[in-house]
């Protein structure tokens, strides 16, 4: 097999205050969960490294995420997005399951993205999805939102932990077949090549 590739990019979570995105962030960078409500303030970047194996060609990514997570208040979204959103190569759009708004609020998100950059690999997360009798909607509206958006789509749940790690592999490997697509790596280049030049193209 050839040696992996190896990136550096930038991604952020989106959605409405308290739909979870802290908590799924510390999930997947620590594997802990807290009760508390941890209002963050402006924004916060956490590190994690995500392998993604390709099959055909058998390639393997190792992708150095620089996760940015923010304040989710309304008021302050406008005065935030430029630098949240700036070299930002893929986001996950988070909605909490418990709360119908804030699905119906992800196209607001969506739009803003778009005005930073015109397509960006999106995966659709719906959390607490253990809360079971205060769901307020299902997979089907979910999946209908982000089948706009030609994005994978989960339950999660940032306290069990359900499918928190698939959510942001499902990114992992939407920015991989991205960077195919853009060009940067073609199946058959042999990695002295390009390596370098993939690395440089995806730090932010
Ligand atoms: P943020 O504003 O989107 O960053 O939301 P937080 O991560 O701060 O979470 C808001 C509240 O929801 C906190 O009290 C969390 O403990 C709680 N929370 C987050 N994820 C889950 C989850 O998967 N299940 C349950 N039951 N509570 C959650
Ligand atoms: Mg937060």
């Amino acid at each position: 097999m050839d040696e992996p590739v190896i990136a550096k990019m930038k991604i952020c979570l989106l959605g409405d205050g308290a739909v979870g995105k802290t908590s799924l962030i510390r999930r997947f960078v620590d594997d802990v969960f807290t009760d508390d409500y941890l209002l963050t303030i402006g924004t916060k970047t956490s590190k994690k490294k995500l392998i993604i194996k390709m099959k055909n060609p058998e390639r393997e990514f190792h992708l150095s995420l620089m996760i940015w997570d923010i304040m989710g208040q309304i008021s302050f979204r406008k005065l935030l997005h430029p630098t949240y959103l700036k070299g930002a190569k893929g986001a996950i759009l988070v909605c909490d399951l418990t709360r119908k708004e804030t699905l119906d609020n992800l196209d607001d998100w969506i739009d803003s993205l778009y005005v930073e950059r015109k397509v960006m690999p999106t995966v659709f997360v719906a959390n607490k999805s253990d809360l079971e009798n205060k769901h307020a909607f299902g997979t089907a509206e979910l999946e209908s939102v982000a089948s706009v958006y030609d994005s994978p789509f989960f339950l999660t749940s940032a306290k069990t932990g359900v499918n928190v790690e698939k959510a942001f592999q499902a990114l992992g490997e939407k920015l991989v077949e991205e960077m195919f697509v853009a060009g940067s790596i073609s199946p058959s280049s042999k990695p002295k090549l390009s390596e370098s030049a993939i690395a440089s193209n995806y730090q932010y």
